[in-house]
């Protein structure tokens, strides 16, 4: 059975284009920073990006991650993101 009009759509913080979550990256902030979520279920803030590093970068950009998981600016863009988004080639 395959419930029609029901697929959970999640919005991505760069294009705010809106995709099923198995088509995005999930981003979650941890004690170590920023790390991709890999399916794990965490509870904390997290935030979602096409896979895609063009969205990763207007995200940056515009400066729309800090207030999404209440991080300074200072310590995202400390963040290696080369090792983050390691999936948004
Ligand atoms: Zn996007």
């Amino acid at each position: 059975m395959n419930k029609r009009g029901h697929v959970p759509l999640r919005m991505c913080i760069g294009c705010r284009s809106r995709r099923k979550k198995e088509e995005m990256i999930r981003l979650v902030r941890t004690l170590e920073g920023l790390v991709p979520a890999d399916g794990k279920a965490w509870s904390g803030r997290g935030f979602y990006l096409c896979p895609g590093s063009e969205c990763l970068r207007k995200a940056q950009k515009k400066n729309l991650i800090g207030p999404v998981v209440r991080m300074e600016a200072t310590r995202i863009s400390a963040i290696d993101w080369a090792k983050v988004g390691g999936g948004l080639q």
